[in-house]
């Protein structure tokens, strides 16, 4: 059976059925209603089935089709996320672990102009604490179990993200989809077949059935069918700047009150997550193959859990991570782990597959349904790409251990990009890091309190002698009024149990 467009203007056909694809399904069945959207999905391959963590991003894709928190939270044992804790990634006494919030678009003044101060003063010797932890009202919510959805009445936004069960969100996206419309059909590809242009005409399934579309959207994953198997777009590994390539994923049971983060905790090869879910917590170790090999890693997860009896089945998952040099080729797009992953210590796969979709829509209606928008397309997702590539190798290039090769090998790692080493330039030799970071354009994905807060969360201050401030007592109040202004603050927000 061939199966050809229907009678709406335009086809496309999304290769894969993972959050990727039915995240890409859903955005385009809502903004380009009149086209004819199927995803095609193979039960025997099934989708990669981990990912539990977001950014803000997954509230502006349920925003953006118009689904509210109560209606897909439950269902996918969803939970809020008020930013993350990462332990372990400094054995500088004091900083042993910091929280880390997300970003905000209205910082409030009087929180952000005093941590900025502080920095710049730690940085001039004196015994201030310039620790992220204090400054932030996610971190205040995060310590005392408070989810981030504060009363009707209170003027401040939190911005937050979610953890969920990736199989569920799944299911959940592919009913969603399906109600506007999309076509869903099981089977697996054999063969993908390219017209004399050298673009995709169509892709043949095992049982000899062939379908054809306008455009195609390749979810199909690490396997990336169409866009660098079939028109053989370049890969470019990240591998020299991020050394991780391999995970190792067990489940333990929940545990009260509830957390509102995720925990990275940093283990001797790589970092293990903690995902709160409502009925489990989802762990990860990510590590680097060429310092540990699986069976050391499982181990080392299954002691730094606790659970070196329990005979709960571990998974073992390879990463490819990098970036394809074009996400847009020809009539394929690519989304997911098909054009790229960057591994998950910022959680920020599904960011990246919803700013691709939304800006794929935008420059295919702005060029009128023709690739006319690709080049600048290519060089946006790229840039999104490399700026988060950075700020993720800033974790380990700023990490403050030395127990381990691999530890030491990432802080001396040369293989950084030049943006990333005038940040860390600027941020030792800066006398307003944030005006400057701004000045010369360096923030690229994170705002200069994201940097920020990664740096000195670490404690990466010069070492020396610290000598008290010049007015102790000043000092002192003005951290009085922060801690004071945050519990203030945290009477408007209920226990994140409540919200679920
Ligand atoms: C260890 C690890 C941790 C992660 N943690 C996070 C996180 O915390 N947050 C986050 O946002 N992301 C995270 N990710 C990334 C996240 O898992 C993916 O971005 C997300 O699941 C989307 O995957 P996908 O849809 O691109 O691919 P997949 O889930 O692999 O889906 C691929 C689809 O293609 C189909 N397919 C493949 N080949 C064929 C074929 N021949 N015929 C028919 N169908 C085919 C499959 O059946 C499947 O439906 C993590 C990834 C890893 C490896």
């Amino acid at each position: 059976m061939n199966v050809s467009p229907s009678s709406k203007q335009h086809s496309i056909l999304i290769v894969g059925g993972g959050t990727a694809g039915w995240i890409a399904a859903n955005l385009i069945a809502c903004k380009l209603p009149d086209f004819d959207v199927t995803v095609i999905e193979s039960d025997d391959i099934g989708i990669i089935g981990v990912g539990e963590g977001s950014t803000p991003h997954l509230k502006l894709f349920f925003e953006t089709i118009g689904i509210a928190d109560h209606e897909w939270m439950p269902q996918c044992n969803a939970t809020y996320k008020n930013g993350i804790t990462f332990s372990g990634w400094s054995h500088k006494p004091g900083y042993d672990s910091y929280f880390h919030p997300f970003e905000t678009q209205v910082d409030d003044p009087f929180t952000v102009p005093l941590f900025f101060k502080n920095i710049q003063a730690r940085m001039q010797g004196f015994d201030v604490d310039a620790r992220p932890d204090r400054y932030f009202l996610e971190s205040f919510l995060s310590q005392h179990h408070l989810g981030p959805l504060p009363d009707d009445s209170f003027p401040f936004g939190v911005a937050f993200g979610y953890h969920f069960d990736s199989g569920l969100l799944g299911k959940f996206l592919t009913e969603t989809a399906k109600k506007r419309g999309v076509k869903r059909v099981e089977g697996k590809i054999s063969h993908v077949l390219t017209s004399a242009s050298g673009a995709i005409h169509q892709v043949v399934l095992e049982n000899g059935e062939s379908i054809t579309a306008d455009m195609f959207i390749d979810c199909s994953g690490f396997r990336s069918l169409l866009l660098q198997d079939t028109l053989h777009v370049e890969f470019k590994s990240f591998k020299e700047n991020l050394f991780n390539d391999a995970a190792v994923v067990l489940a333990t049971p929940i545990s009260s009150p509830l957390p509102v983060e995720t925990k990275a905790t940093a283990l001797s090869n790589g970092w293990a997550w903690k995902i709160p879910l409502q009925n489990r917590f989802g762990n990860g170790y990510v590590y680097s193959s060429d310092y540990i090999n699986s069976t050391q890693a499982e181990h080392e997860l299954r002691a730094h859990l606790g659970m070196l009896d329990s005979d709960t089945e571990a998974r073992h998952l390879s990463m490819k991570v990098g970036r394809v040099e074009k996400h847009w080729h020809k009539n394929c797009v690519a989304v997911g782990l098909s054009q790229g992953f960057i591994e998950p210590l910022e959680a920020t796969a599904i960011a990246l597959s919803l700013n691709t979709v939304l800006q794929f829509i935008n420059c295919y209606q702005e060029g009128g349904f023709t690739n006319q928008y690709e080049d600048v397309f290519n060089q946006d997702i790229n840039k999104r790409f490399d700026g988060i590539r950075d700020y993720v190798v800033c974790h380990y290039k700023a990490n403050q251990r030395s127990d381990t090769e691999y530890w030491r090998d990432n802080a001396a790692n040369p293989h950084i990009s030049e943006r990333l080493k005038a940040i860390l330039h600027l941020w030792q030799n800066s006398g307003n890091f944030a005006a400057e970071m701004y000045q010369r354009n360096l923030y690229g994905s994170y705002n200069p309190k994201s940097w920020a807060c990664l740096l000195a969360g670490y404690g990466v201050f010069p070492n020396q002698p610290l000598r008290q401030v010049p007015d102790p007592k000043s000092y002192q109040l003005e951290l009085d009024n922060v801690a004071d202004f945050l519990r203030r603050c945290g009477l408007n927000f209920k226990p994140h149990s409540a919200l679920l």
